[in-house]
C-alpha cells in the first residue's frame, strides 16, 4: 500500500497508471474506519484495478465547530484495515493540499432543493463543503468508479448532482449500509456513544422498519408522528424523519402506493447527532 500526501505527486502516479490501462476506484473518508468503510474498499478493489483510499477530516463540511474539534481520529488503526482490505493507495491530504487557496477561497455549487431539505435545512454549508472537498479529490485522482454508502443517502444524491453538473466522467456506486448486530448502521460517531447509548441507538432502525412495515397507501402524518414519538420516547432528540421519494427526496405526505419511499432520520443521542435511513421495499 502506498501512501501520499501531495495531490500533485498522487496525481502523477495514477495518471501513469490509468495510461496503462489501469482502472481506478476511489473510497473518500473520514477517517476512523469501520466496517462500512471497509465494505466499499472491498467493493473497490472487486470491480477495478487500483483502490485509492483518501482520509480527510473535511472542515468545510462542519456546520458544528464541536462535532469538527471531537470527530474521532484513529489514523495507525486505519491504515492497517485499509491494507488488511487490500487498498493499493491511501491519500492522507493536509488543508492545503485540498485548499490550496485557503478556506476562505472555495467554490459554492448550485444544488438546488437538496441544499435546503433534510440534512441541508439542518445543517446549513453541509452540503457546499462536501461538493468542495469531493470536487477537488475527484480532480486529484480522476477514478472511474467512485464507492460511496448509502448510509449518507442524501449525500449520494448531491454527489451525483455534481457529477452531472461538471460532466465528470466518473461512475458512482452506492453501497448498502452496513449496521451492528443491533440494526445500529456503522458510523465513526459511534466511537461517541457509551454501550447503554450504544444500545438505545437501535431503536432508530427499528423505527425505520416499523415505519416500512406499517406504511399504506393515503395520509403518512400519522405514521410519521407515531415514528417520531418512539424516538423521542427512546430518549432521542429527532432533528427530523421523514418519507420521501427514494428518487428525488422530495417530501411525501400523501403516498399513491406506487412512488418509491425512503425515511430518513437524525436525531441526537446525547450530543452524538446520527443519521439513518431505509428504502421501502413494499410487495
Ligand atoms: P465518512 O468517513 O463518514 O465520511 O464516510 C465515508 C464513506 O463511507 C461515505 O461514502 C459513507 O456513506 C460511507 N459509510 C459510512 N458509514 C457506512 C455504513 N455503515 N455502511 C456503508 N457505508 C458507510
Amino acid at each position: 500500500m502506498i501512501l501520499f500526501k501531495e495531490a500533485a505527486a498522487l496525481s502523477g502516479y495514477l495518471e501513469k497508471q490509468q495510461k496503462k490501462g489501469v482502472s481506478i476506484g476511489f473510497v473518500p473518508t473520514m477517517g476512523a474506519l469501520h466496517q462500512g468503510h471497509i465494505t466499499l474498499v472491498t467493493a473497490s478493489t472487486e470491480n477495478t484495478g487500483l483502490t485509492v483510499c483518501s482520509i480527510f477530516v473535511n472542515p468545510t463540511q462542519f456546520n458544528d465547530p464541536a462535532d469538527f474539534k471531537k470527530y474521532p481520529i484513529t489514523i495507525e488503526k486505519d491504515l492497517k484495515m485499509l491494507s488488511d482490505a487490500g487498498a493499493d493507495v491511501v491519500f492522507l491530504p493536509d488543508v492545503k493540499e485540498i485548499y490550496p487557496d485557503g478556506l476562505e477561497k472555495v467554490r459554492t455549487y448550485s444544488l438546488g432543493h437538496l441544499e435546503t431539505i433534510l440534512e441541508g435545512k439542518y445543517r446549513p454549508g453541509h452540503f457546499q463543503g462536501v461538493c468542495q472537498v469531493v470536487h477537488r479529490l475527484l480532480e486529484i485522482v480522476s477514478p472511474d468508479i467512485l464507492f460511496m454508502g448509502q448510509k449518507d443517502y442524501q449525500q449520494c444524491m448531491v454527489v451525483q448532482h455534481l457529477i452531472d453538473l461538471y460532466a465528470i466522467p466518473t461512475r458512482l456506486v452506492k453501497c448498502s449500509t452496513i449496521r451492528e448486530e443491533s440494526g445500529l448502521a456503522m458510523s465513526s460517531r459511534n466511537m461517541r456513544l457509551s454501550d447503554t447509548e450504544r444500545q438505545k441507538a437501535a431503536e432508530i432502525y427499528r423505527t425505520l422498519q416499523y415505519v416500512e412495515q406499517s406504511i399504506l397507501p393515503g395520509d403518512l402524518a400519522d405514521i410519521k408522528g407515531k415514528a417520531i414519538d418512539r424516538l423521542i420516547n427512546a430518549g432521542f432528540r429527532v432533528d427530523y424523519l421523514e418519507i420521501c421519494d427514494a428518487n428525488n427526496l422530495n417530501i411525501i405526505e400523501t403516498w399513491d402506493g406506487k412512488s418509491p419511499l425512503v425515511t430518513l432520520t437524525a436525531a441526537f443521542l446525547g450530543d452524538v447527532r446520527l443519521i439513518d435511513n431505509l428504502v421501502i421495499i413494499h410487495s
